[in-house]
């Protein structure tokens, strides 16, 4: 009986240790943390640290291409401040072959010479002969030079009247005649859109009228292939000058000049009406 007593106590004593044990190691131990699940609302989502510029990149900056400057003769000889039709002694002086892109002229670099003016003679048209387009507002209107450049001839010149001959920096010459009044003088620059004559009737002429002529060393072609003179702008095309023996044939190409091929002697178009050595009609 006492044995009994001996063996349920030594049972409880084992329970309460054991249930002791059970107690101070839950205490002690860590408890595993549960993987926390992070749950944040739609437009709290960070980002990925991603740098997605490369998708998209800066637009590079182009910068306006311009009209390239032609080597022109600044400083004119005698024969260069007295007659019209005079070559420059630069100006393809070490070429075949010139290009004039007019797309490259910034409006800016471009004024219509007689502004509001109407056709009223076409260029080797009904008249034969004739080596320029005449244009008419009225009597004593403003002339404005087309392009920048160097005046290199102002004076009354035979049939031409007061005529105003301007060298440009593109290449081109043009030439503003009948004239009452010439507003500048040889060696004057002058800009795009600068009034450098007014209209008249001097020299050969029958009515206040600007005679217009665009030359390319010395030799004139149509004007029409640089403007636009119904709506009094500046073609957008390539204008390609070849020499021909003493004379310089003139073609306009819709092209770029890095699209075409390098061999421009190929265009043999000399203008329609392209008359040398015969007595010019004004
Ligand atoms: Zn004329």
């Amino acid at each position: 009986m006492f044995k009994t007593h001996y063996s349920l106590l030594l049972i409880i004593i084992l329970f309460v240790l054991s249930a002791c044990h059970s107690l101070w190691t839950a205490q002690t131990q860590p408890v595993p943390q549960q993987e926390s699940i992070l749950v944040l609302p739609v437009t709290e989502v960070p980002l990925p640290a991603t740098d997605f510029a490369f998708l998209f990149p800066e637009e590079p900056e182009l910068n306006p291409q311009t009209s390239p400057r032609k080597n022109i003769t600044e400083n004119f000889s005698a024969r260069e401040k007295s007659d019209i039709a005079v070559a420059d002694p630069k100006l393809m002086a070490d070429e075949t072959s010139m290009l004039i892109d007019l797309s490259l002229i910034q409006k800016e670099d471009y004024a219509f010479p007689l502004p509001g003016a109407k056709v009223i003679s076409p260029y080797a048209g009904r008249r034969r002969h004739h080596s320029g387009v005449d244009l008419k507002t009225c009597a004593n209107d403003t002339i404005v030079s087309a392009f920048e450049g160097i005046v290199r001839l102002a004076k009354p010149y035979y049939a031409y009247g007061n005529v105003v001959v301007v060298r440009h920096y593109n290449g081109l010459e043009t030439v503003y005649s009948h004239n009452s009044k010439n507003l500048v003088k040889p060696g004057d620059h002058v800009k795009a859109g600068q009034p450098i004559a007014l209209t008249g009737r001097t020299g050969r002429a029958t009515t206040e009228h600007l005679h217009f002529e665009v030359r390319v060393n010395g030799q004139h072609f149509n004007p029409n292939m640089v403007f636009n003179l119904e709506e009094r702008k500046l073609n957008d095309q390539c204008l390609v000058f070849t020499k021909k023996g003493n004379s310089i044939a003139v073609k306009s190409v819709n092209l770029m000049p890095n699209q075409l091929a390098g061999d421009y002697s190929s265009y043999s178009v000399v203008p329609k009406g392209q008359v040398k050595n015969k007595k010019e009609a004004l």
